[in-house]
């Protein structure tokens, strides 16, 4: 029996009353673990009444800091006793690695956990502005908070957004991305067993362009954070200047890769698959334009193609699989499509560039690692974010010509240099124009470090005490200590 998903309103699992349904499904098989039904425009904004009517009520918000933080410890501790199904499901679901899987798992329990110490600091001010006038600066919850998220870490970028935002006392509805719900529906009823109050935190399945416009668009969201790709980010502003609420936006990216003639070769090979491989290239940091000195280059591809090709693609479920699947057929359409854009623009395919159709991988969404040399700038393939296990690979002369073409984007998420100068990799790194960068290493970083892009990648930032701050308001409150009349009307 197919299990059919529920959404999450007021405390309650509710089945939806549309007719139409996403079929989820395992991108190893391709067959159908789930049906979730597309929450409707109504629902949604039942989802919103209720989340405000909670907000409103004080339930959540008024209590103290540290009642909030035990609420969230709690959260943790229940993802901790339940991390097994969790890894499960985000591998069956999402058809990454158990090894990925595990890390997005305990990043999302540590997460709740920062959160929940974060509250036990105060970042309230105070200051005398002039003899007799004290000025409070403090946080406040914003209110609503629609929360929208993307298929590829569907655990973890919900937590990402839901710890902070319930941390700072908002009330949430959470939309996962409609073929990724899973993690999240298992996510709810863990907090369905904590004391989180009902009508805190809402949940609705389904898709973008009606459950997801709904929330972007309604006058009672105070707050719209989004993650998923630049296209759709630019809707969602647009969509939510009828109210002017606040947007949070984590979107899309091209990062460059800088490797010097001087880094050490197997260490920069090494963090370079790293870098694109890991998520099957699914991942928005993903180190998608590698860009090599030419003193190093040819050796660099050599070594770089040897090590791409012994690489063991497979169900998320097998221990030896080092690269699991593409998580949809449209998807993996999509990644074929820029293979054949790539050819036509004319850059070699030094490996790769098909879906795997031998053996078992053959009825799975296996896509094979895939590298283009002989790139330029100018090719559609290093300028758009493919999402997929492809890397271009170019060469360099020197800074300023690694600096000029590594921010030659519309993108400005992440990047990576590797020397073993690091007076140079810090120079260079400075001049990169992301938000998210590394020397001599690649995607590492924990929930303190405030995450988020420059240029068309993102709004805001989350995770740190940076991710805190999206979800709060600022107030100044004067006193006046002596009060008498001001007299300014005489
Ligand atoms: P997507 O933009 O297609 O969808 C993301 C979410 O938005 C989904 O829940 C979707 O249903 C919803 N959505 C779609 N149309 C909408 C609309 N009109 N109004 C409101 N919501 C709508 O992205 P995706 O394909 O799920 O994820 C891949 C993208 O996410 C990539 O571009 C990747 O770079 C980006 N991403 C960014 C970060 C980051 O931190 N910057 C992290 C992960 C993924």
């Amino acid at each position: 029996m197919t299990r059919h998903l529920k959404m999450y309103i007021n405390g309650e699992w509710v089945a939806s009353s549309s007719e139409t349904t996403v079929n989820v499904i395992d991108p190893a098989t391709q067959e159908v673990i789930a049906v979730a039904s597309n929450t409707t425009k109504e629902e949604t904004e039942e989802a919103i009444k209720t989340a405000k009517r909670t907000f409103e009520s004080g339930v959540w918000s008024d209590l103290l800091p540290q009642e909030r933080a035990s609420v969230l410890r709690k959260i943790a501790e229940k993802m901790e006793d339940n991390e097994n199904t969790l890894i499960d499901l985000e591998v069956q679901n999402n058809g990454k690695t158990k090894r990925e899987a595990d890390s997005d798992v305990q990043d999302a329990i540590n997460c709740f956990r920062y959160y929940a110490d974060l509250l036990n600091t105060t970042s309230d001010q105070t200051y005398e502005a002039s003899e007799d006038l004290q000025t409070l600066i403090v946080k406040e919850p914003i209110g609503t908070a629609g929360l929208i998220v993307p298929w590829n870490f569907p655990l973890l970028m919900s937590v990402w957004k839901i710890a902070p935002a319930l941390a700072a006392g908002n009330t949430i509805i959470l939309k996962p991305a409609e073929i990724t719900p899973l993690t999240a529906v298992k996510l709810f009823e863990l907090m369905d067993e904590t004391d989180l109050p009902k009508g805190v935190a809402n949940l609705i399945l389904g898709l973008g362009s009606e459950a997801g416009q709904t929330i972007s668009e309604s006058k009672d969201v105070d707050i719209v954070s989004f993650t998923g790709s630049t296209a759709v980010g630019r809707h969602i502003m647009k969509a939510a200047t009828g109210n002017m609420k606040k947007v949070s936006l984590e979107m899309g990216g091209k990062s460059p890769n800088i490797i010097f003639d001087d880094a050490d070769l197997d260490t920069a090979v090494d963090y370079a698959l790293f870098g694109i491989y890991m998520g099957a290239g699914q991942v928005c940091t993903s180190g998608s334009r590698i860009l090599v000195q030419e003193g190093i280059y040819d050796k660099f591809v050599k070594n770089y193609i040897e090590r791409a090709k012994a690489i063991k693609v497979g169900p998320g479920h097998d221990e030896n699989a080092e690269m699991g699947a593409i998580v949809s057929q449209k998807h993996l359409e999509n990644i074929l499509e820029y293979v054949q854009i790539g050819k036509e623009e004319g850059a070699h395919l030094a490996l790769g560039g098909s879906k795997i159709k031998s053996g078992e991988l053959e009825k799975g969404l296996f896509f094979e690692p895939t590298i283009f040399t002989n790139v330029t700038n100018d090719m559609r393939i290093v300028q758009e974010e493919i999402f997929g296990p492809i890397v271009t690979i170019q060469k360099f002369k020197d800074e300023d010509d690694a600096i000029k073409t590594a921010n030659d984007t519309d993108y400005g998420l992440a990047g990576a240099v590797f020397s073993k100068d690091q007076n140079k990799a810090l120079r260079l790194i400075k001049k990169i124009r992301a938000g998210i960068t590394w020397v001599n290493t690649y995607h590492l970083t924990d929930e303190q470090a405030p995450w988020g892009g420059y240029k068309q990648s993102g709004i805001g930032r989350s995770l740190g005490t940076y991710g805190l701050d999206e979800y709060q308001e600022t107030k100044q409150i004067n006193i006046n200590l002596a009060p008498e009349p001001i007299h300014w009307f005489e």
